[in-house]
């Protein structure tokens, strides 16, 4: 079986009346993260990991943020149709994420994030949370890392 590999980076910058949208969860903070869809800094990472590891470019060119299509959109919308695409060809064996965030704690969140990523993607999702220790733009922004490992599909399965 060939598998495939690929890493996923996004930033969103905090800032007041935003809602705070994470792996498509809901966290309870003052302030969200500012973008053209929801904001959602993880669920945009897992987008570019699954892209990157089908060597189908990234978020950006599939979701143009120059599209109205796209304002305020869910991006658990955007990580459906990445999927769609991804598995014509491959299977999503894991997915591990790092958000890297000052504040909220993310701890009480992860198994929710989990349960909302897998349920669309339909495979093993890891979240892991970390700090810069006051030392980096965290704090003024979240942002997220993740990789992707695909399977390929067995030609007389691709379209099952
Ligand atoms: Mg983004």
């Amino acid at each position: 079986m060939r598998y495939k590999i690929g890493h996923g980076y996004d930033v969103h910058r905090l800032a007041a009346g935003r809602e705070l949208i994470l792996g498509g969860v809901l966290i309870e903070h003052e302030c969200g993260l500012l973008g053209h869809s929801d904001a959602d800094v993880l669920t945009h990472a897992v987008i570019d990991a699954m892209l990157g590891a089908a060597g189908l470019g990234d978020i950006g060119e599939l979701f143009p943020d120059t599209d109205a299509g796209y304002k305020n959109i869910s991006s658990l919308i955007l990580l459906e149709r990445a999927a769609a695409l991804v598995s014509e060809n491959y299977y999503i064996s894991n997915i591990d994420c790092t958000v890297i965030a000052e504040q909220p704690k993310l701890s009480p969140y992860k198994q929710a994030i989990k349960n909302k990523l897998g349920q669309i993607l339909r495979a093993d999702i890891n979240i892991k949370a970390k700090t810069e220790e006051g030392l980096g733009f965290a704090g003024r922004a979240i942002a997220a890392h993740a990789v992707c490992l695909l399977a390929e599909r067995e030609p007389e399965f691709k379209f099952l």
